[in-house]
């Protein structure tokens, strides 16, 4: 562990110095989704990259050292924070970069002024095991009504690095939402004959997206966000599913396919695969197309 810390110091040292090409300041995010909202605020008078691919699971992260050089070259991260990113402190320490401190005007946590769901859930992680949600489900990102507060927040990070800017920020968030107000009112009509379906999850990756379109979230394969099932859990899951009515198994690009079908097969649910993060597909290309693909692949898995 020592000598990959050594290894990573060097190559920072290396890249330490590099400016940045092109205009406006680097903007480094944890999530493609996070890089997505930064991109609509701040067009192209920012650079924007996230540390996360779009099919990686944005709780199991392996940062490369090339892209610690970037996050050292960035003038702010913006993340998802609660513990949705585990393996951040890590870097971050790596990195020992005083400017991403909490709080820090160079770090934007975007969960503030998020009203969260599950954050009753308790907080327990014990030594080894791995369990994320303990503040709260950190997939708030899937509710575009939540992209408002995020990019209000997203725009006040960027006016605060480049004050001149403010009023081209400004003009680029409110045509952001206006396509948004326009995309809610499309998949809302889309997801209205089927408010109160049943659907089950693999990681609950899903409760703001349910709880906006009226999907009814009723078990999750995973008994506790991040842990996969024992084989009890499984059976008792899939007797529970087919009691239920579930009639959806919603799973995402990353989970485990023999899984996901073995409970489809055993509970009688349909396999949906919905796409978690902007770039997972093709069509997911930018975060209003995300919600776009996703309403599309389930109204038409419950034609
Ligand atoms: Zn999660």
């Amino acid at each position: 562990m020592r000598g990959v810390r050594a290894a990573l110091a060097l190559v920072l040292l290396a890249a330490a110095p590099a400016r940045v090409e092109g205009g406006g300041p680097l903007v480094v995010t944890t999530s493609t989704d996070l890089a997505a909202l930064v991109a609509v605020v701040g067009g192209d008078r920012v650079q924007v990259e996230s540390l996360a691919a779009p099919l990686q699971d944005p709780h199991a992260l392996e940062v490369k050292p090339g892209q610690l050089a970037r996050l050292k070259a960035a003038a702010l991260l913006v993340r998802i924070g609660l513990d949705h990113e585990p393996w951040l402190a890590r870097v971050l320490r790596t990195l020992g970069d005083p400017r991403f401190a909490p709080g820090s005007p160079h770090d934007l946590d975007t969960s503030r002024g998020i009203e969260l769901l599950q954050a009753e859930t308790p907080r327990v992680r014990g030594e080894g095991a791995v369990h994320v949600h303990g503040f709260g489900n950190t997939h708030y990102w899937l509710d575009p009504e939540n992209a408002r507060p995020m990019t209000a927040a997203i725009l006040e990070a960027l006016a605060r690095l480049a004050p001149g800017e403010r009023a081209h920020f400004e003009a680029s968030r409110a045509r952001f939402l206006a396509a948004l107000d326009a995309g809610l009112a499309r998949w809302t009509a889309a997801m209205a004959p089927h408010r109160g379906t049943r659907v089950a999850v693999v990681h609950e990756s899903w409760p703001y997206f349910a709880r906006r379109f009226g999907l009814v979230v009723v078990a999750a394969v995973e008994p506790t966000p991040g842990v996969p099932p024992s084989p009890a859990y499984l059976a008792t899951l899939t007797g529970r599913m087919r009691e239920a009515g579930v009639r959806l198994l919603v799973a995402e690009p990353y989970s485990s396919a023999s899984l996901v079908g073995q409970v489809a097969a055993r509970s009688g649910a349909r396999i949906v695969t919905l796409i978690p993060s902007v770039g997972g597909d093709p069509d997911a290309r930018d975060y209003l197309a995300l919600f776009e693909l996703n309403v599309r692949r389930l109204t038409e898995a419950l034609r």
